[in-house]
């Protein structure tokens, strides 16, 4: 059940600052949590869709050469020993004899109890992956896994996706979806949770261009996150080593944030080789080789991945764009969402609620939400519910005062720079329409 654990004095503020504008709230509160699960309000699933929309757009929309896919959670269960996920998806587990806390054993020094100095138990190993049953009988042979990744939905279809398509090796297959970890040390907010989104691609390439094309996506991925406006400082290539590479990996690279505890992976981008489409080719029994007509031969493709996840890639935008600003007579709290991402992309105010201002606030945010997502605020001082927008990450605040009622124009606030200038109602949707597309 939940702990409280407090994390780092910035990320207690953003986590603080979710909870209080509808962004991210802890699951179950009522019942005091759910340990490492997360719940997105209001605004929080507006900027995860966005987040994701962005992935989807730029891997499908944008390209002639990679399919969408959306497989189940629950698969067959030979998947998993195929995958090696039964025999090798585990990490050492050790216990505290005293506090009973649990800890990776990799992670610590296994002399003593990192929180109480307790003595540890020696390490075991741990499934992570989840468990459960199909059908009413609880019985060995009806156990089912919820999936650790989405990219194994990918490989078991690799042939009925191709067929339909008529894609042609190179090209590649896209999927968001929830993964299932049963993590021994979840935290850091939702950086690392039990239950989770990822958004991968399995990109299908002739086993001599396999170099190209890691290289290839490797800069693809690494622009993505500069197109959601993060700084480019903040981020940071890790390479595997020999000894860190996975069973499956030729090759693999991380891209690293810097989060207030420190760089941290994000995304991986993985050369797996043949490994996928042999291991399942074996298993089922099923040739999943690759036709190439063109050669006239039959071969598996190599599989570069490229594997985010959309809670971290989430997590990565909030941190990113959380700023403390200290102005004049006091400090602003602003969320500088890249205004693509923004949940809320314009607030509209009257400046008072009398003089027929409201009526013409209104008429206007209904005619922006037909055009994007707008919020309309009478409450309060405007000053304050401009701060709330900036809390919001909302790009523009709208504001219709007494020379509205006299030549249709309005002010408009740019949340960065707090200026604000004045333009005709009919030109606003031109106007913030193309910076939020
Ligand atoms: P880590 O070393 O952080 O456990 P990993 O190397 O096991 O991560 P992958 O299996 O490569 O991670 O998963 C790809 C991506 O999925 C990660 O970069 C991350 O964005 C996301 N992801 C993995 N595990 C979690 C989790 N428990 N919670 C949230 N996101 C996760």
């Amino acid at each position: 059940m939940a702990k409280k654990k407090s994390i780092d004095p910035l990320m207690d503020k953003l986590v603080s600052l979710c909870k209080r504008r509808g962004f991210v709230f802890q699951s179950s509160e009522i019942y005091g949590g759910l340990g490492s699960c997360w719940d997105y309000g209001p605004l929080g699933v507006e900027l995860k869709n966005n987040v994701k929309r962005s992935w989807w757009e730029a891997m499908t929309h944008r390209r002639d050469d990679i399919e969408g896919l959306d497989a189940a959670i629950l698969m067959h269960p030979k998947v998993w020993e195929a995958s090696g996920h039964i025999d090798g998806f585990t990490d050492p587990l050790v216990d505290c004899k005293q506090c009973k806390h649990r800890f990776r054993a990799d992670e610590i020094d296994l002399v003593k109890c990192p929180d109480c100095g307790g003595e540890l138990t020696d390490p075991r190993t741990f499934n992570l992956m989840f468990k459960t049953f199909m059908g009413p009988v609880e019985e060995d042979a009806s156990v089912v896994y919820m999936r650790p990744e989405t990219a194994q939905g990918i490989y078991v279809n690799f042939h009925n996706v191709l067929q339909p398509s008529r894609q042609k090796v190179p090209f590649g297959i896209a999927q968001i979806g929830k993964a299932f970890r049963n993590e021994i040390t979840p935290g850091n907010f939702i950086f690392r949770t039990r239950e989770f989104e990822q958004m991968e691609m399995q990109y299908f390439v002739k086993p001599a261009d396999d170099q190209k094309w890691f290289d290839y996506w490797k800069e693809q991925r690494w622009n993505w996150y500069l197109e959601l406006g993060i700084r480019p400082e903040k981020l940071r290539w890790h390479e595997h080593g020999k000894d860190e590479l996975a069973h499956y990996a030729k090759a693999a690279y991380d891209i690293e944030y810097e989060f207030s505890f420190g760089w941290k992976e994000i995304e991986g981008i993985h050369n797996r080789a043949d490994f996928d489409l042999a291991r399942h080719t074996e298993h089922s029994g099923k040739d999943l080789r690759y036709f190439d007509q063109a050669a006239n031969e039959k071969y598996l493709p190599y599989i570069i991945e490229t594997s985010a996840g959309a809670d971290r890639g989430t997590l990565v935008v909030l941190a990113d764009a959380f700023e403390e600003e200290q102005l004049e007579k006091d400090t602003r709290t602003v969320l500088r969402l890249s205004p693509k991402i923004a949940p809320i992309k314009a607030a509209v105010f009257p400046l008072v609620k009398k003089e027929g201002m409201p009526e013409v606030a209104l008429k206007i945010y209904h005619d922006l939400k037909k055009h994007f997502k707008v919020f309309y605020d009478d409450g309060g001082a405007v000053g304050r519910r401009y701060r709330r927008m900036d809390e919001a990450g909302t790009p523009y605040c709208i504001t219709v005062d007494g020379q509205t009622l006299e030549d249709d124009t309005v002010t408009v606030r740019e949340r960065d720079s707090m200026e604000q200038t004045r333009h005709k109602i009919a030109e606003l949707v031109e106007l913030i329409g193309g910076k939020v597309g």
